[in-house]
């Protein structure tokens, strides 16, 4: 059992070890890789893939993905949607609009188009992209147990008693990271009291009314429905949210399909007709979990990113946004030739407040979507004003070019 150290360190050359080959991990390591940065991806899992559905993809990660030359393939494997549709769950009112791709609206304000993309499709979009740049990069059942870290370097411990070593570590584990908790203590984390129903529906189970090119939120009493199309409208997405007592956390737990069909009894048309269109062994429930928000998670050479630091509430559709933008700004701190230490803290001292903002922006998302009674929704959509409050501050972000003082 060897410890491969690296190499000392060059100005801008170093070996970085990545715990963690989701979105998050392998955007690291392309955005790294791309910068000339040896990069070393270490994943629990026997081969690689991802769970779940769909995800909303806007411009402020877009741009990140774009940069690693990976635009047409988001072209071919995604949906562009025209607009945001905010509904009362059960008369259908439209309570709020977001134009998305609607007269080109997100790509003439915030430079690229909005996409929805299944996960599976842009993991493998990334995942390609790594193994493109170095075949070798992504080491598979490597279950990391811990880290140490000298003056001169940091090594990761596996499982089966393997040892990495390299110059910087990165924790992109998700949310119940291993190297979180060498960082920042032993927190866990907390169940939030809402659930997520996961549903994908074929396109010609469902009725064409369904099938509208727009993200569709329902809003209804402690409980919302988020359904838009994936795979060239050949699926449709539908995410539950609903607020309930303690949950199982895992993403392949399979419930019943009439605990489904109840959480939704009463709500409009279309999603009655989405449920009954499901596949009765096809539906998936999962706890929304949540950990406490930290301004500082980085040692002198270790540091994390993505769901390992700030999980969110999905509300506003930024939870793997984030892990991509952190991604982006992360390999920016370790290009600036400062020491490593200044340079994760630079990047923490930079990302902090923004992820902090959208972390708590869509917990009070969800208070809005729940609201039970219609007169007392339809004041609070027109408080908040989604559409100008996305517009100002969430889809322009540059993680490419925001100064990082
Ligand atoms: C219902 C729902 C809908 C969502 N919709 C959206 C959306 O539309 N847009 C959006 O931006 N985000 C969305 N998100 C959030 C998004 O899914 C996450 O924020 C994102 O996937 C986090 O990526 P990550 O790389 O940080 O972590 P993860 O995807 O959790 O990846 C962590 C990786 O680390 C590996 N790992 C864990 N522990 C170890 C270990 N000890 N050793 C080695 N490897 C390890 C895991 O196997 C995994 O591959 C949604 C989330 C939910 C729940």
């Amino acid at each position: 059992m060897g410890v491969d150290w690296a190499e000392e360190p060059g100005c801008n050359k170093m070996k970085v070890l990545i715990v963690g080959a989701g979105l998050g991990g392998l955007t690291a390591a392309a955005c790294l890789m791309k910068r000339g940065h040896e990069v070393v991806v270490l994943e629990q899992s026997p081969e690689l893939g991802e769970v779940g559905a769909g995800i909303q993809l806007s411009a402020n990660a877009v741009k990140v993905v774009d940069s690693l030359g990976l635009r047409d393939e988001l072209d071919r494997a995604g949906v562009r949607p025209l607009a945001y549709e905010f509904r009362r769950f059960d008369t259908g009112e439209m309570l709020h609009r977001v134009p998305l791709n609607e007269d080109d609206t997100h790509e003439r304000l915030h430079g690229t188009p909005y996409y929805h993309v299944h996960r599976r499709d842009l993991h493998r979009i990334l995942a390609d992209a790594v193994q493109g740049l170095d075949p070798g990069c992504i080491r598979l059942s490597a279950r990391t147990v811990g880290f140490a870290e000298t003056a001169s370097g940091v090594s990761v411990v596996l499982e089966d008693g393997r040892e990495f070593a390299g110059d910087v570590l990165v924790g992109a584990d998700g949310i119940k990271s291993v190297i979180r908790r060498s960082i920042v203590g032993s927190d866990r984390p907390v169940y939030t009291g809402q659930a997520a129903w996961r549903v994908v529906v074929p396109a010609e189970r469902l009725p064409a009314e369904v099938m509208r090119p727009v993200v569709t939120v329902w809003c209804g009493p402690r409980n919302h429905a988020v359904v838009y199309l994936l795979r060239a409208g050949t699926l449709l997405n539908f995410v539950g949210c609903h607020e309930r007592e303690w949950e199982e956390e895992s993403w392949t737990a399979r419930r019943p399909w009439g605990e489904l069909q109840q959480d939704y009894a009463g709500w409009h048309p279309e999603v009655q007709a989405i449920i009954a269109a499901t596949e009765r062994d096809q539906c998936f429930r999962w706890a929304l979990n949540s950990r406490e928000l930290r301004e500082r998670w980085s040692t002198a050479r270790a540091t994390l990113l993505g769901d390992a630091i700030h999980p969110t509430l999905p509300y506003m559709a930024q939870g793997a946004v984030m892990a991509i933008e952190d991604a982006a700004v992360l390999a920016r701190c370790l290009d600036g030739g400062e020491a490593i230490a200044d340079a994760l803290r630079r990047y923490e001292r930079n990302r902090a407040p923004r992820t902090t903002r959208i972390v708590r922006e869509s917990a009070e998302h969800g208070e809005l979507f729940h609201i039970t009674d219609a007169a007392e929704m339809r004041a609070a959509f027109i408080r908040k004003d989604i559409a100008r409050s996305r517009r100002e501050w969430l889809y322009c972000y540059e993680p490419l070019t925001v100064e990082l003082p």
